[in-house]
C-alpha cells in the first residue's frame, strides 16, 4: 500500500519515516478543575488523520497514533500501584471505538485499561458545534460500577473541555478520583 502522507510504498498506512517525522509526541498540559489534561499533539497538526475516525481507515490510523503516543507514555509511566484507565464514550459504533483503541494502548506495568464503563446517553455530535450548543446538550454520562479508586480518563480530542469536565464530575460523584486525563490532541493549541 501507499503511505497516506508521502505516498511512498509502505506496509502500514503511515510509513515509518513519516511516523518519525510527524508523529513524535510532545507533552502539552492544560487543567480542568485542577486536574491535568495531557495531550500529545496539536489538533491542527494531525487534523486530517483524526478525521479518519468517521471511516473504516480510522481503525488503522488511530492504532498508529496510539502506538506513537499513548503506548510510549504508558511504557514510561511509573506509579506506586496499578491504576485503571477508562475512555470517554468507548461504545463501538462503526465496528470499532476510536477512544477504546487509545485506552487499549495504555496497558502496561502500572495501568490496567477498563472498557465500556462511561457511555454518553446523549449522542449529539459536538463536532463543529458552538460552546453554547455543547453547554445546552450535555453528554449525560452513564457510569458502570467500577471496582477501583484512581482513574486515568481518556479521550481523543479536547476542545472546550466540557466533555472531560462532565466526565470528571460523573467520576467524582461515584467516589472515583481522576488522577489526570490523556487526550491525543488539543484543539486550543496554536
Ligand atoms: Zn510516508
Amino acid at each position: 500500500m501507499k503511505c497516506m502522507l508521502c505516498e511512498s510504498f509502505s506496509l502500514t498506512h503511515i510509513c515509518q519515516n513519516c511516523q518519525h517525522s510527524f508523529l513524535e509526541p510532545k507533552i502539552y498540559k492544560r487543567k480542568i478543575q485542577n486536574i491535568d489534561v495531557i495531550s500529545f499533539y496539536k489538533y491542527k497538526d494531525i487534523k486530517n488523520l483524526l478525521h479518519t475516525k468517521h471511516t473504516d481507515m480510522g481503525y488503522y490510523i488511530y492504532n498508529i497514533l496510539a502506538e506513537n503516543s499513548f503506548k510510549k507514555f504508558a511504557e514510561e509511566f511509573n506509579y506506586e500501584n496499578t491504576i485503571h484507565s477508562i475512555a470517554v464514550d468507548d461504545d463501538s459504533k462503526n465496528g470499532y471505538s476510536h477512544t477504546a483503541i487509545l485506552n487499549k494502548h495504555l496497558k502496561s506495568k502500572n495501568i490496567q485499561p477498563l472498557f465500556n464503563k462511561l457511555q454518553a446517553e446523549n449522542s449529539a455530535s459536538y463536532s463543529g458545534k458552538s460552546k453554547q450548543f455543547r453547554l445546552t446538550n450535555p453528554r449525560n454520562f452513564e457510569l458502570t460500577k467500577i471496582d477501583a479508586k484512581q482513574i486515568i480518563l481518556v479521550d481523543d480530542i479536547i476542545t472546550t473541555g466540557l466533555t472531560l469536565n462532565e466526565a470528571i464530575i460523573k467520576l467524582e460523584q461515584n467516589s472515583l478520583k481522576p488522577l489526570f486525563c490523556l487526550t491525543l490532541a488539543d484543539s486550543s493549541l496554536k
